[in-house]
């Protein structure tokens, strides 16, 4: 049977290490020797003319749009793509299995920067294997490659530039075509998984297994229903963590492995089966004896706690005290700071300017630390040992300033000493000495 389009298959099928929908697309575009948009026209036209009247036409925006999220655009993308090319099971390259309980948005919890696990794109060229972005290292959640315990890199390590979505130069870097997988002493070690990661592999390798797999749109709330004891610790929570109303809303990714995370319940498990889950769960939910709930910050304070509050912003005003935030001082009374400036208007004003102050202040004596610096005997045995990465990153813990500002300055740095080195003075002091010269 001829296809339309190369039969190209996706990686990492019925795995978590599934690709994401963007790096196949890009594949498939390189594979017909077009760029992704002009590959997004061709399917668009082709689509538009084939397609059964019933079925939803295909806009060239879709080229624009986050391809491993869901909703109507990415279900007409997925079906197009799989009459296109013959293959199945392409729903499970996105988000697609949320379509019904999560909102159509997806912003918040796809990065909008790509990331990669350097180790991994080595692994996967190992025997002429096609290197590509899997659909885990574009989930917020996921910040670390559990198969290798390191951080995934979201930048260059020769110029520090960061991989456009739309330009396919894998695993070389689209800016300075160096490789990602090279600089190995610059990986970072992360042991301990971030929150909501277990959760995301699990849910990602069932929909790898199940591509057709649907979330039922109201499992969250069945399952919260079911677990939900009036009065209980967790029913004043839970109007911030989860929304429980009559009628089934959609709700974001976020929500519900936070809602996971607090149950200590796998989120496969509540959204597979939440009659199940909601039986197997363990903890009681009930406060210790003795302990009360957190409370809010309040509006509406006592004579005596407004009298009590005027003190504590004088104190914090006085000259030598210990520098404090008006959060800070707000805290003790559990006031919000709306309630302080209401107060005492004058006094919060002063407290903030004050803070303003320090805060400059204390960002002038960085930038003078920084500017200070120099390339002595210290620095420079230390990066022949440990490496300049290493250094940069010690100095931006030591003064507190971004890395990419350490880095920025020691180049500066190891410009001027080259450029004394080969006998050139600095540009600074060239341009006094030709002005001197001129008549
Ligand atoms: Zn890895
Ligand atoms: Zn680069």
């Amino acid at each position: 049977m001829t296809t339309q389009f190369f039969p190209v298959p996706p990686q990492g099928r019925g795995t978590s290490d599934i690709e994401a929908m963007d790096s196949y697309l890009l594949r498939l575009a390189r594979e017909h020797g077009v760029s992704e948009y002009q590959f997004h026209s061709i399917l668009a036209f082709w689509w538009n003319e084939t397609k059964a009247s019933h079925e939803h036409p295909l806009g060239r925006h879709i080229a624009y749009i986050q391809k491993v999220g869901h909703g109507g655009d990415i279900d007409t993308l997925i079906k197009a793509i799989e009459r296109g090319t013959a293959q199945s099971g392409l729903a499970s390259l996105t988000l697609s299995a949320f379509g019904d309980i999560s909102g159509v948005h997806v912003g918040s919890f796809i990065k909008r920067v790509r990331c990669w696990c350097p180790a991994c794109l080595r692994d996967q060229q190992r025997d002429g294997g096609v290197p590509y972005e899997k659909l885990l290292w574009r989930l917020q959640a996921v910040t670390r490659c559990h198969v290798h315990q390191i951080v995934l890199e979201d930048s260059c390590p020769a110029c520090g530039g960061h991989q456009p979505r739309h330009v396919d130069t894998w695993p070389q870097c689209s800016v300075c075509n160096a490789d990602l997988t090279a600089a190995e002493k610059t990986w970072r070690l992360a042991a301990t998984p971030g929150s909501g990661e277990a959760d995301m592999i699990q849910i990602v390798e069932y929909c790898a297994q199940h591509p057709s797999v649907i979330f039922q749109a109201d499992a969250a709330r069945q399952f919260w229903r079911l677990v939900r004891a009036e009065g209980s610790f967790f029913a004043p929570r839970s109007k911030e963590s989860f929304h429980n109303r009559p009628v089934v809303q959609k709700t974001l990714i976020e929500t519900l492995l936070r809602m996971a995370e607090e149950m200590q319940l796998p989120l496969l498990s509540i959204l597979l089966d939440p009659v199940q889950a909601a039986a197997i769960r363990p903890l009681v939910m009930e406060l210790p004896p003795g302990v009360s709930p957190p409370g809010r910050p309040r509006r509406h304070l006592s004579r005596s706690d407004i009298d009590r509050l005027g003190i504590q912003l004088r104190k914090a005003l006085t000259v030598g005290a210990e520098p404090v935030s008006l959060k800070k001082v707000c805290e003790e009374f559990q006031s919000t700071t709306t309630a302080a400036r209401y107060w005492f208007p004058e006094l919060a004003q002063t407290l903030i300017a004050k803070n303003h102050n320090r805060i400059e202040r204390q960002a002038d004596q960085r930038d003078r630390a920084l500017q200070a610096l120099s390339l002595n005997a210290d620095l420079v045995r230390r990066a022949e040992l440990f490496g300049w990465h290493c250094v940069a990153r010690e100095l931006s813990e030591e003064f507190g300033i971004a890395v990419r500002r350490v880095r920025l300055r020691l180049a500066e740095l190891k410009a001027t000493e080259r450029r004394s080195e080969l006998g050139h003075p600095p540009p600074s002091s060239r341009r006094h000495a030709e002005e001197r010269g001129k008549p």
